[in-house]
């Protein structure tokens, strides 16, 4: 995959510059060590023009993240958006995966970096697990320990984490990875929330051990429009076994139905779950710039 080509404009520390040319510190703490933080967010051509999908609350997810990690954000969310919509009319990017990253100068000892660094990037990137259902399989790696970071800031070093699960899942042949907390309950995916559908109630973790997505949230703001009900509980993944559909969702992933958890096949034809309803209310949500409570 290119993320870039010769025309490709960043946005790096105050300045609009082309990423071949752009270039970074090898004595960084954030390379070293992991301590950066970053977001994943996606701009929509609109009926209205490109439209930035909740722009806000993923740059004071970014501020939070920051905060959490002892970095000094030196722009507000609002001058980050700004920046980003100059960004995309810079690329003639309509339809964009953006990708907001704070990395640190040179430091190698574990104390916080006071140089900070703000890039943004943005490329075209299609749903990132594909449109196919999913074959998911329970991971053997947990989710980070809340008491061993923060989990619910968006940092760096967070994602061996997840590089691990998808690695060690595709190494056995499916789609995605599933981990489980560390009580062994349910948490999410190693890059989105997971949710899953019995007698057209919808269950999804609670907020402690996993991101708090912004998908997720949406998701729940879809389920009420649609008088579809949603219940954060601890769940085994054996209790994954008596549902009869789920999905992930994220930014990257939007909406991803799933086909199969390990060697249990969803029974409900997708079409026919409320998990459908969602996912196609998700489409439109993003869509549709003047979006209300349209009923489909
Ligand atoms: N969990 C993890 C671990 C993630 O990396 C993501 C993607 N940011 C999500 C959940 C979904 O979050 P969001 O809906 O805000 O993209």
């Amino acid at each position: 995959m290119n993320y870039f080509n010769e025309h490709t404009v960043i946005f790096k520390d105050g300045d609009f510059v082309s990423a071949k040319d752009a270039t970074t510190d090898l004595y960084s703490q954030t390379l070293h060590y992991g301590n950066g933080v970053f977001e994943g967010i996606r701009a929509y051509d609109t009926s209205d023009g490109t439209r930035i999908f909740k722009a806000k609350d993923h740059y004071d997810r970014l501020h939070y993240s920051a905060r959490m990690m002892h970095i000094e954000l030196p722009y507000s969310s609002e001058e980050l958006e700004a920046i980003t919509y100059e960004l995309l009319h810079k690329n003639n990017l309509k339809d964009a995966y953006i990708r907001p990253l704070v990395y640190l100068g040179s430091n190698m000892s574990l104390t916080p970096t006071n140089e900070v660094h703000v890039v943004i990037m943005a490329w075209t990137w299609d749903k990132y697990l594909g449109d196919q259902r999913l074959r998911v399989t329970l991971s053997p790696y947990q989710r980070p320990n809340p008491k061993a970071c923060h989990v619910e800031a968006k940092v760096v070093g967070h994602y061996t984490n997840s590089i691990l699960a998808t690695t060690e899942a595709k190494q056995r042949g499916f789609d995605e990875a599933l981990l489980t907390d560390q009580n062994g309950y349910v948490a999410e995916g190693p890059g989105a929330n997971f949710f899953y559908e019995k007698d057209g109630v919808l269950y999804t973790s609670p907020l402690g051990n996993i991101l708090s997505g912004i998908t997720r949230a949406t998701v729940f703001e879809l389920a009420k429009e649609l008088e579809i009900r949603v219940e954060e509980r601890h769940f085994t993944p054996e209790e994954i076994k008596t549902a009869d559909a789920a999905f992930f969702c994220g930014t990257a992933a939007e909406v991803a139905g799933l086909e199969a958890f390990d060697d249990y096949v969803f029974p409900l034809a997708w079409e026919e779950s409320v998990s459908d309803l969602i996912q196609r209310r998700y489409k439109l949500r993003v869509s549709v710039n003047e979006y209300q409570s349209l009923h489909i």
